[in-house]
């Protein structure tokens, strides 16, 4: 495995053909325009989803936007962060782990309702 840093280079409307490295994460850019601007460039890793029986529910992905010019942590940023798409925010570490712990939560508040229901259908406590 070469351990030469990866480039990409992709056509913009602004800067003409811009290379830029290509982190190893990143699934690459198909669906890049030649009419996108350079702050347009955005890398995005392989989804994180959440699917049950068959029903999407939501996503999450490493991204990096390179070029950007508003440099919003939880929305466009050149540090990498995870985008969320169920909040539609890009998170840091501590905001990830903070998420997941929230969803650890209702999964449990899940848990208790489903006993409850259970309950409720075997004629116990109403
Ligand atoms: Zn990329």
């Amino acid at each position: 495995m070469s351990t030469e840093p990866r480039t990409i280079t992709l056509p913009t409307s602004d800067f003409g053909d811009v290379t830029v490295d290509e982190p190893a994460w990143c699934d690459g850019h198909p669906d890049h325009r030649p009419d996108y601007m350079r702050e347009d460039i955005h890398h995005s890793g392989p989804d994180v989803s959440l699917t049950w029986r068959g029903h999407h529910i939501t996503d999450a992905c490493l991204v990096q936007s390179p070029f950007t010019k508003t440099d919003v942590p939880e929305l466009s940023s050149r540090t990498p962060g995870v985008s969320v798409a169920i909040i539609a925010r890009t998170l840091n570490p501590a905001q990830l782990y903070d998420l997941a712990a929230a969803l650890d939560t209702y999964a449990d508040q899940l848990r208790d309702l489903a006993d409850k229901l259970d309950t409720l259908l075997a004629g116990g406590d109403q």
